[in-house]
C-alpha cells in the first residue's frame, strides 16, 4: 500500500487499499466485492469506511460515475478541491488541480457570502489516446 495513515481504521486501510490498488475509480459494490475475503459483508461497511476517507481527503468521490477514487496526490493530507478529467470510451480517470478555476471559485463564493466546503470538478470527454485511435 503507498499510503499508510495512522488514524485509519482497519477497515478504511483495507477499502483504501483496494481503491488504491485499482489505480481508477471503483463503484462502491466493486469494493465490496474485492473485500469479501477481508471479512466485508455489507455495503454499509464500505459506505462508512468511504464516507470517512472522503473526510480524510484521501479518496474522492466522482458524482457522474457514482464511484470513488484514490486521490492521485500521494503524501498529501487532503485537499479539498479536486478536479478529474473522465474518458467516457476506455474510463481513464486524470486528477489535477485547476488552480486558476480555484482561484475564480473562492473570488465568485467570496462575493456571495457562500460557505464552501467542498469542490469536486468532472470534465467529461474522450482522452489523448482514445482521440488518437
Ligand atoms: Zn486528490
Ligand atoms: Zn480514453
Amino acid at each position: 500500500m503507498a499510503h499508510s495513515h495512522p488514524e485509519l481504521t482497519k477497515n478504511q486501510s483495507l477499502v483504501f487499499g483496494s481503491l488504491s490498488d485499482a489505480g481508477g475509480p471503483l463503484t462502491a459494490y466493486a469494493i465490496l466485492d474485492a473485500l469479501r475475503d477481508s471479512g466485508f459483508r455489507a455495503p454499509l461497511q464500505v459506505y462508512r469506511a468511504l464516507e470517512k476517507l472522503v473526510d480524510y481527503g484521501l479518496v474522492h468521490r466522482l458524482e457522474s460515475l457514482n464511484a470513488f477514487v484514490a486521490c492521485s496526490h500521494s503524501g498529501c493530507a487532503g485537499h479539498d478541491t479536486a478536479a478529474f478529467a473522465i474518458c467516457e470510451k476506455c474510463g481513464l480517470v486524470s486528477e489535477f488541480t485547476p488552480d486558476k478555476a480555484i482561484a475564480y471559485l473562492k473570488d465568485w463564493t467570496g462575493e456571495q457570502g457562500f460557505q464552501l466546503s467542498r469542490t469536486t470538478i468532472e470534465l467529461r470527454g474522450i482522452c489523448k489516446q482514445c482521440a488518437a485511435a
